[in-house]
């Protein structure tokens, strides 16, 4: 009756360093085999377990100034101590119209450049419950130098102030409720009436005449039956 875009979402996906994003996106896709995790590249170092091709694509300066040359980027941004992040353009695309949902778990700036170019993305911030909580899993995660943690939480801070801006916002309070809000997010935005390409009733005359028919057989059945 209905037939409706297939193409996947594009989802957005912020929030301040240690309020827990990328174990919940990676929760949602362990459950969601739609839905996919876009991997960055990034001119930063690994950080603690981090592996090379899979939480980022570690790459040099160099590298990443050509990539942006040859306009290999959908975006990418300056975030933390003056290093690069950025989303290759390449399979985007070709994900989403095959079906798949793509994450990106980017930043601010990041997300504003999303949102220009393609505004079918659907934004989602991830709030920590408190300031006093995302210094605590800031401080326990035990991957950032004194002076780094203290250049995220002060980018918390900014990155909070712009939360108006996205969709929609889950506090990550228990990240089994985020993950089903996550999820939910998804779902709903899969039924929004902008997906639909075409309704077809068949034609009116036809059914009217079935539906005729229809009702005659069924009176007659009954009137045999009393
Ligand atoms: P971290 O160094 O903690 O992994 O990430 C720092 C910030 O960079 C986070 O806010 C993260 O979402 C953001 N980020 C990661 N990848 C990208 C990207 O490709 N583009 C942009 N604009 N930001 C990114």
């Amino acid at each position: 009756m209905i037939k409706e875009n297939e193409q996947g979402i594009l989802i957005v996906v912020s929030g301040p360093s240690g309020c827990g994003k990328s174990t919940l996106d990676q929760k949602l896709v362990e459950r969601r085999n739609d839905t996919v995790i876009s991997i960055s590249d990034t001119t930063r170092s690994p950080r603690g377990d981090e592996v090379d091709g899979v939480d980022y694509n570690f790459i040099s300066t160099e590298e990443f100034e050509q990539k942006i040359k040859d306009n290999k980027y959908l975006e990418y941004a300056i975030v933390h101590s003056n290093k690069y992040y950025g989303t290759p353009n390449e399979h985007i695309d070709e994900m989403l119209s095959k079906g798949k949902n793509i994450i990106l778990e980017i930043d601010i700036e990041g997300a504003r450049k999303i949102n220009e170019k393609r505004p079918d993305a659907v934004f989602i911030f991830i709030m920590p419950p408190s300031m006093e909580i995302l210094k605590k899993r800031l401080i326990g995660r035990k991957t950032e130098t004194k002076e780094q943690i203290v250049e995220r939480f002060k980018t918390a801070y900014k990155e909070i102030n712009e939360v108006s801006k996205y969709n929609y916002v889950i506090v990550n309070d228990d990240i089994e409720e985020s993950v089903l809000k996550m999820n939910s997010i998804i779902e709903c935005e899969k039924c929004r009436v902008d997906r639909i390409e075409e309704v077809y009733l068949g034609n009116q005359e036809e059914m009217i005449h079935e539906l005729l028919v229809d009702f005659d057989k069924e009176n007659y059945k009954e009137k045999k039956e009393s």
